[in-house]
């Protein structure tokens, strides 16, 4: 199979039908073992030190692997993928755009497909099966997010890098179900956390720390329980039809829609506490003011540029913030 590099969850049931590997190049990049070394190439070719580094790493991760074909998502995603967009054609590499509706309406998105599946030279019929086949891995990724908030049986950090991944299931959708498969079966058989541990949850862009976040909460006693974007990516609710799936994906639209999600989740995964992450120089981090101004919960907002791990200073605010929240959990219970 051909790859094709995307910068975003797409409709990957099209590119599968059309005979291409999707390539998530974000994953590439911030599984890179030096990913500044991606970010330095996007430097050295002129992109400005203010972009956004995932921005970088998606240019680096592009011209290091030698993709040679990029979906690039022009509406739903980030205004700066146009941006790169020009700057890959320039560089001899095939560029698609693909424009998520500007609002989750059934018909646009079916339009929408349409004409992708038209470009790759396939049908909906093609990728519906796909979307069938499909499932198994998407049904995992959903019932280890469960075994995450439910039974507590899986890691944040698990149900981090497994949802995550789903927007290309690891570049090989056999090998995801099947490894995914035997997690699911060695998570039934641990004991749950702690009840006593804090439930977070997380929201925004996944962070440049990679697993440190994660990790660093473990040590004090909290847990992640809520992945959002991460679960939307494994497309929580798929609907009957591939624009139905899309329409009911919250990421390409309004912050509002994503809320309705967000305080759903909340309350039914029981949450202590928020962590909104915002990356340098995006324009999401503006979403701040309307998440703090909307959720219920203490929320903790940290921003990250090009640190690939948590600093003292990261730690001493995840820190603070924690114990804000067990003094508050023991408040709770004295009351
Ligand atoms: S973090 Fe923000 S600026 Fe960076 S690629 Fe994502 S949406 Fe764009």
């Amino acid at each position: 199979m051909n790859k094709i590099g995307i910068t975003t969850t797409v409709p990957i049931e099209i590119l599968l039908a059309a005979g291409y590997q999707p390539v998530d190049l974000n994953n590439v990049f911030i599984a890179d073992p030096n990913p500044e070394r991606l970010i330095n190439i996007a430097e050295r070719a002129g992109f400005p030190l203010n972009c956004c580094s995932w921005i970088k790493g998606i240019y680096g991760a592009c011209l290091e692997h030698k993709i040679d074909t990029i979906l690039c998502v022009t509406t739903g995603d980030c205004s700066n993928t146009v941006m790169l967009m020009e700057v890959l054609k320039l560089k001899g590499i095939k560029t698609i755009p693909f424009a998520y509706p500007d609002r989750p309406d059934r018909q646009k998105m079916q339009d929408a497909l349409e004409s992708l599946a038209k470009t790759l030279n396939t049908t909906l019929d093609a990728a519906g099966q796909v979307k069938e086949e499909l499932k198994p891995c998407r049904r995992l990724a959903l019932k280890l997010d469960e075994l995450t908030w439910k039974q507590g049986v899986a890691s944040g950090l698990e149900n981090h890098l497994w949802l995550v991944s789903s927007s290309d299931f690891n570049q090989d959708y056999h090998n995801y179900q099947k490894e995914l498969k035997e997690l699911v079966e060695k998570c039934l058989k641990r004991p749950s956390y702690p009840p006593d541990w804090l439930r977070i949850a997380y929201i925004g862009v996944p962070s440049v720390y990679g697993q440190d976040l994660y990790k660093y909460l473990e040590t004090k006693g909290a847990r992640v329980v809520f992945n959002e974007i991460q679960r939307q990516f494994a497309m929580p609710h798929p609907g009957n039809s591939l624009a139905e799936q899309y329409s009911n994906y919250t990421y390409p639209y309004s912050i509002y829609d994503r809320l309705k999600d967000i305080t759903a989740e909340l309350n039914k995964r029981r949450v202590d506490g928020v962590i909104h992450y915002v990356q340098a120089f995006c324009y999401r981090g503006i979403g701040d003011i309307i998440f703090r101004n909307k959720l219920k919960l203490p929320i903790l907002t940290l921003e990250g540029n090009d640190e690939f791990s948590l600093t003292h200073h990261l730690k001493t605010r995840v820190e603070a913030f924690l114990d804000m929240l067990h003094r508050s959990r023991r408040r709770t219970k004295i009351a």
